[in-house]
């Protein structure tokens, strides 16, 4: 299969490109900044591609999804991963931190999925996998917009899932807890022991454990419009 994950360099996304690679799939590995990153992932993974693009710029993604379609003439499935949090108190978050967090966890996620419907529409074959988070669930205290994007992406999944189902398309969100990347690394060890008290697991889960999830949405075939929560315990609802 063909397969286009945006917030590839590093983290979960990297995880994702990693493994699908493995797998045999072709693999185009969205990047924005980290540069020397992607160049490596490309390098270490014959079926990966690496390709710079900022997903919340529009002229960027058509241009991404262009690209990919010339060259390999299909996309089957779309892994919208990439994203940004950020912890302030709701009275400090200005309008440009809305802007910069709507626009790279939600809006990325609008727009690269609309550019790439119509080759999926056409073929009537598509996988839409968007990574959201607990906090999109059940709300964090400091992460209000961040939280406000995630559940945003919950429920285009829902409304997507159903729109696209007649076109044989599947859409689904996975939604971790606390996964161990670069996005924690503001957390201080105590920070962690006090979370992994509050999990009934009682760890911190790995980027593996997402892209294992990943894999299986790929490969189901009826499982369409749901939330997968991939955190230890820490939310049951
Ligand atoms: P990360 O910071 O390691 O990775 C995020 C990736 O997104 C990076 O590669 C970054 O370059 C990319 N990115 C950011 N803005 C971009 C843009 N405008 N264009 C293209 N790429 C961009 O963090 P991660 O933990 O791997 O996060 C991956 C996803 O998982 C995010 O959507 C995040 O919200 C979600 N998530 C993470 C956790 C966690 O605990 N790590 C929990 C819940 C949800």
């Amino acid at each position: 299969m063909t397969i286009l994950v945006t917030g590839a360099s590093r983290g979960i996304g990297r995880e994702i490109a990693k493994n699908l690679a493995q797998k045999g799939n072709i693999v185009i590995a969205n990047y924005n900044k980290s540069e020397e990153q992607a160049q490596n992932l490309q390098k270490e993974n014959a079926n990966i591609e690496i390709y710079k693009a900022d997903v919340s710029k529009r002229e960027e993604v058509k241009q991404m999804v262009e690209y990919v379609l010339k060259k390999y003439g299909k996309i089957d499935v779309l892994v919208n991963n990439a994203g940004i949090s950020e912890n302030k108190l709701f009275t400090d978050v200005t309008d440009e931190d809305w802007q910069k967090i709507i626009n790279t966890n939600l809006y990325s996620a609008f727009c690269v999925t609309q550019e790439v419907l119509p080759n999926m529409i056409h073929n009537k074959f598509g996988c839409i996998i968007n990574i959201s988070s607990i906090w999109g669930m059940v709300g964090a205290s400091c992460e209000t917009v961040y939280s406000i994007a995630k559940a945003g992406i919950d429920a285009m999944t829902k409304s997507l899932a159903k729109e696209l189902g007649p076109s044989n398309i599947r859409v689904n969100s996975i939604a971790p807890g606390i996964i161990d990347t670069d996005m924690n690394k503001n957390l201080t060890q105590e920070d962690i022991e006090n979370i992994k008290n509050e999990i009934p697991l009682q760890k911190v889960g790995k980027t593996i454990d997402i892209a294992k999830c990943v894999e299986w949405l790929i490969n189901d075939q009826y499982t369409t419009g749901q939330i997968i929560s991939i955190n230890g315990g820490w939310v049951i609802i």
